[in-house]
């Protein structure tokens, strides 16, 4: 059976916007009962417009906060960072070089630019330090907040504006009339959390989630008897995907995510995993 196993495969995955890494994974696609979406990136196109750049230190205006958080952001994948660097192409700015930097895991970045230590992170940071600041004005719901930090001192925001995919309420919806729950697991606050979760009327959602936080809640729910599946496409979400019974990668990821996953879905389409899901359902009733 194992040939026949093949060809249906590389037939499904081929038509289906799949890129089967793990065979085995794709076999076990049909016993998933838990969806677990991380955010941006995933149910979001992670484009990122920015709407705000907001100062409340009068030593640095808004267009020297952006130059700064541009020289840590140069050196990040992430969404946060290309919207801001393509911010400093729009207006010309030059962005400066960063000495040093570092990844702080579902925080955000820090380095030394121009002998300052200079912070790009998101709100949950803040918390961790106790650090007051004064309210953004986000639009309610539907943007991703982070402050700037200019020598462990909190100058400002910039506000970023995300749109949900277009496919995915479709994807939603296709798995909860199969019986498949779902579930939102992002990095990001509460508030941008709780608005995409309502519009796509998902299960449940969970906010500030740190890396090693998805994975363990990828566990939780595998000690609950869930089988569960996770798609992520960042560098955060490897540790969960690889934790997962199968793991599944937004195609626009990073490449971390790819390599750490069973499955691409090389479209970056969320349908594609109700798809899989029932594909590999119909396909092995009939082998069996
Ligand atoms: P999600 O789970 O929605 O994909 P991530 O785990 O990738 O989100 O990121 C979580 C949060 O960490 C972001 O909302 C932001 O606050 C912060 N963050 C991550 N990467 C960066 C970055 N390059 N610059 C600033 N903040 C970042
Ligand atoms: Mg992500």
């Amino acid at each position: 059976a194992v040939p026949l196993v093949v060809a249906i495969s590389t037939a499904v995955s081929a038509n289906n916007g799949l890129l089967i890494r793990n065979r085995t994974a794709f076999e076990n696609a049909r016993l998933i009962t838990t969806v677990i979406f991380d955010k941006t990136g995933t149910l979001t196109q992670g484009s990122h417009e920015i709407a705000a750049v907001v100062t409340f230190d009068k030593a640095v205006d808004e267009r020297e906060m952006l130059r700064l958080a541009a020289g840590v952001e140069q050196n990040s994948e992430h969404f946060i960072a290309q919207s801001i660097l393509r911010k400093m192409k729009d207006e010309g700015i030059a962005v400066p070089p960063a000495q040093s930097f570092n990844y702080l895991p579902g925080k955000g970045l820090e380095g030394i630019v121009e002998g300052k230590d200079v912070k790009v992170v998101g709100p949950n940071y803040l918390k961790e330090f106790n650090m007051q600041v004064p309210a953004s004005e986000a639009e309610e719901g539907v943007e991703t907040v982070v402050y700037t930090l200019v020598d462990a001192k909190p100058v400002g925001y910039i506000t970023m504006r995300d749109q949900i995919r277009e496919e995915s309420a479709e994807a939603i919806r296709v798995l909860k009339a199969n019986g498949i729950k779902n579930l939102l697991l992002t990095g990001d606050n509460e508030r941008v959390a709780k608005s995409v979760s309502d519009k796509l009327q998902m299960d449940g959602f969970l906010a500030n989630v740190l890396p090693h936080q998805k994975q363990e809640k990828v566990k939780e729910l595998q000690a609950k008897g869930e089988f569960v599946a996770m798609t992520g496409d960042g560098v955060n979400d490897a540790p969960a995907l690889a934790q997962a019974d199968v793991g599944i990668a937004v195609g626009s990821g990073t490449d971390v995510a790819a390599e750490t996953a069973d499955i691409i879905l090389v479209n970056s389409n969320p349908q594609d995993i109700a798809s899989l899901i029932l594909f590999g359902k119909a396909t092995y009733r009939k082998m069996i």
